[in-house]
């Protein structure tokens, strides 16, 4: 880590995919953290022994993340535990696609509700403790989906298109407290939420990625921990893709 103390930072969906790599970055960086699945599970406890063998502590939690209370109470018991919260990633999601018409409407708001509200839940939880302090940044995990849209993704795309909006606002009314809030929107990337794509649908989205590959976690945890940093210490309110290539 370039900065000086150990510092904490929360990763939600920290127990697998794209935030274990996140959390782990961070970890090897000296960070703190403290992390939060929807469930206990043996990768959660792999991943807090990931953790805790770069030598930092590590709070792990099994909550849901549209949930205000347990969000509330898993931040305030990183600051009491871990100390001071200086980064928040939020990397919780999930997906239930179908056609729009199709679409049952528990599966839109299940979407909406974990990946749009927890992202709001956790902002809004940490961001209080982070503007008494004048010092903290955030960087919101979205998709290319909430950029362009993509069929049988009505509700994922707009959730993800919904937090682009939210970090965006909330990058503004931080700015003058020198808090910073990013967005990382990744392509299709290797994880267990790509692994349930069908044979069909990967060679579908093979072929509109100019690079022919799927990318890695940690090519996302890369960007996403260089926000973190204060080597981007002048940038804020912006959306990054991470898809090789992808463009409609
Ligand atoms: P993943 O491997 O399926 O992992 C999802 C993570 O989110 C798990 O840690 C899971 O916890 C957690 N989670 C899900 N619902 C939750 C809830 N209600 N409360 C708390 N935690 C919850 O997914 P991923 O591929 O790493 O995706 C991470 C983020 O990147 C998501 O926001 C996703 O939309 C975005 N993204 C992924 C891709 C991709 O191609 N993989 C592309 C674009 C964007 P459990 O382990 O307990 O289930």
């Amino acid at each position: 880590m370039t900065e000086s103390a150990p510092r904490t930072a929360i990763v939600t969906g920290g127990s697998r995919g794209i935030g274990r790599a996140v959390a782990l970055q961070l970890a090897a960086e000296g960070y703190h953290i403290a992390f939060c699945g929807r469930r206990e599970s043996a990768e959660a406890e792999e991943t807090a022994e990931l953790i805790r063998a770069h030598g930092v502590q590590c709070l792990p939690a099994a909550l849901d993340v549209a949930d205000y209370q347990a969000v509330d109470t898993f931040v305030k018991r990183a600051e009491e535990e871990l100390g001071p919260v200086h980064a928040l990633i939020n990397s919780a999601g999930i997906v239930k696609d179908n056609a729009l018409v199709m679409m049952p409407l528990a599966d839109w708001h299940a979407v909406i509700d974990t990946n749009l509200t927890g992202t709001f839940n956790f902002c809004r939880a940490v961001g209080f403790h982070m503007l008494k302090r004048r010092t903290g940044t955030v960087v919101n995990i979205s998709s290319v989906a909430g950029v362009y849209g993509h069929a049988t993704q009505a509700n994922y795309a707009a959730s993800k298109a919904g937090v682009h909006g939210l970090s965006r606002t909330f990058a503004k009314e931080m700015a003058r407290y020198g808090i910073r809030v990013n967005v990382v929107a990744p392509g299709f990337i290797e994880t267990d939420m790509t692994d349930a794509l069908s044979d069909r649908a990967r060679a579908q989205a093979l072929s509109i990625v100019p690079m022919k590959r799927f990318g890695s976690a940690q090519e996302v945890a890369e960007l996403t921990a260089f926000l973190v940093s204060e080597r981007a210490g002048y940038i804020t309110g912006q959306v990054f893709q991470v898809d090789g290539g992808v463009a409609l």
